[in-house]
């Protein structure tokens, strides 16, 4: 098995990597659960410069900026995972 890498998505493979269920649980986690260690609390203004990554476990983090204070913050987006995400993580990885 080869070493699967991070990878940032681009829009148009983050579009195409989620559902719409896990569009919806990826915003509401990334406007309600992104905490900022500057501001001691969830990002009060929201997060700003957000760019998906896909890691080597398959599992989809956000970097971004508090959009307070420009702290960087990363967060695992914890998404339910359907049938067909495995396939499609597959055919990211293989573009
Ligand atoms: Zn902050």
């Amino acid at each position: 098995m080869p070493q699967d890498d991070e990878i940032e998505l681009a829009s148009q493979q983050f579009e195409d990597l989620l559902n719409e269920e896990q569009k919806e649980a990826f915003s509401y986690l990334l406007n309600h659960t992104v905490f900022c260690p500057s501001c001691s609390n969830i990002c009060p203004d929201g997060v700003v410069n957000v760019i998906p990554v896909l890691t080597d476990a398959d599992e989809v983090l956000i970097k971004g900026k508090c959009a307070k204070c420009g702290s960087g913050v990363t967060r695992l987006m914890l998404l339910e995972e359907d049938a067909g995400f495995a396939d499609r993580v597959k055919a990211i990885r293989n573009t």
